[in-house]
């Protein structure tokens, strides 16, 4: 399509986007009486309005009902999480058997290390990419101390060539067959957190289990936001949180797959609790543990439903949208953000560098940009400026035009304030 840079063309793409309806279905933040534009969805969405009434729903039950909601509230607290399972399996691509919704991501991957992460003597190290999101790192490195062995020693990151922002996958390959035998797990999360950029996961997950690996996923940056086969790929385990691209309110619990291969096994090292316990002997406080069938089996705790609510109210509207036309209009909205980012670099004859791969199967709704030369000032005149976007050091900002929100025109007028703010002589 060829674009072009006025508000005239930007509005009729909104004309003809079949999405457009659903801006309207989420509260803006408001700056200086107008709805912001709002970038940031990568980090927390924004709120649908429908989700008010599922958590006073919560309220209203346990105000009317106390205890006996566990089983007669409108919608049972005792077996709530199971509400999520059909709608979330197909965002995924997974049977509904095989996805959860429980805790929150970093407790997930820990839980789910204690079942994938069984390191020995001769194979203990975990493959992960360099400079992978804070608390990845973290959480690898505590379980491998845990495990006794040394980090240094054991973790093994991708590295990206000199002068290359994003990773290859023939070099990931290579480290595959390098650490081989010796590599117990491997865990990078699916779209990059830093640069937006996506792994081929179904290439990757083939070559590491052709070398006996435990393959897991963390999916911070994908669930919602790119095209998923997670059975079909035939990937272990794999966690997200649902409070970015899935609009479910900060801190709400996290999304878990664990193919359906592992379950119903006897002796699968597993951290256990009641929740866990099969869903017809739960109450019976037997002292023996018998398993859900599925991946319920790896829940502990019973289910935290005010945080939940919100995430299922979010998943109506998923499931109405679907995750293909969410895609189709994905893929038009970053391509004109693209362009509009271009257009002004050259007007201002900014050096900006676009660090998302240019191939829109290698990105989702993200775009990181190099600001070569200018400063923090540039983020916080977008942010005073009514766009919301975030700043990562040294000079990168993210911006996700997310599409079940965000319009062309967002875009357009983004690219306006972008323009007048690199012009002005205060920065
Ligand atoms: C956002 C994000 C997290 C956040 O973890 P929480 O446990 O939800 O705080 C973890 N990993 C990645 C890759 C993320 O992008």
């Amino acid at each position: 399509m060829q674009f072009e840079n006025s508000l005239a063309f930007a509005q009729s793409l909104d004309q003809k986007d079949a999405l457009r309806s659903y801006r309207d279905q989420f509260h803006f933040p408001q700056l200086n009486g107008k709805d912001v534009i709002y970038f940031v969805g990568n980090s927390l969405g924004l709120q649908p309005k429908n989700s008010k009434a599922f958590v006073d729903e919560i309220m209203e039950d346990w105000k009317n009902l106390g205890v006996e909601g566990h089983f007669y509230a409108e919608k049972p607290w005792w077996d709530y999480h199971e509400r999520f399972s059909s709608t979330l399996s197909k965002i995924v691509g997974a049977k509904p058997s095989e996805v959860s919704v429980m805790n929150t991501l970093t407790v997930n991957l820990h839980l789910l290390m204690v079942s994938f992460y069984r390191p020995t003597s001769k194979r203990f190290k975990i493959i992960c990419e360099e400079k992978a999101f804070p608390s990845d790192q973290y959480m690898l490195a505590s379980q491998v101390r845990f495990h006794g062995y040394d980090p240094e020693e054991a973790i093994v990151t991708l590295k990206k060539r000199d002068g290359e922002h994003n990773f290859r996958t023939e070099d990931v390959l290579k480290t595959i067959s390098a650490v081989g035998e010796e590599c117990a797990l491997l865990l990078i999360g699916g779209v990059n957190y830093y640069t937006g950029q996506v792994f081929d996961m179904e290439t990757i997950t083939t070559a590491a289990k052709a070398k006996g690996m435990f393959v897991g996923w963390d999916l911070a940056h994908a669930a919602g936001n790119i095209e998923l086969k997670l059975h079909e790929w035939d990937i272990d385990f794999a966690a997200w949180c649902s409070y970015k691209y899935m609009n479910s309110g900060p801190g709400s619990a996290s999304g878990c797959f664990v193919h359906e291969r592992h379950h119903g096994l006897k002796d699968i090292p597993r951290f256990e609790g009641w929740w866990g316990h099969h869903k017809k002997e739960r109450f019976l406080m037997a002292p023996e543990f018998v398993p859900e069938p599925d991946v319920n089996a790896w829940q502990i705790s019973n289910a935290p439903v005010l945080s939940m609510a919100p995430y299922l109210a979010s998943l109506e509207m998923f499931d109405e949208v679907g995750m293909e036309s969410l895609i189709k209009k994905r893929d038009l909205i970053v391509s004109y953000l693209e362009y509009i980012l271009n257009e002004v670099a050259k007007e201002v004859k900014g050096n900006f560098e676009i660090i998302t791969p240019s191939n829109p199967e290698e990105r989702g709704t993200q775009l990181s940009v190099f600001l070569h030369g200018y400063g923090k000032d540039i983020f916080h005149y977008l942010m005073e400026n009514g766009v919301y976007l975030d700043w990562r050091e040294p000079n990168v900002i993210r911006l996700a035009p997310v599409p079940l929100y965000c319009s062309f025109e967002d875009v357009f007028r983004f690219g306006e304030v972008l323009k007048a703010g690199l012009s002005s002589s205060e920065l």
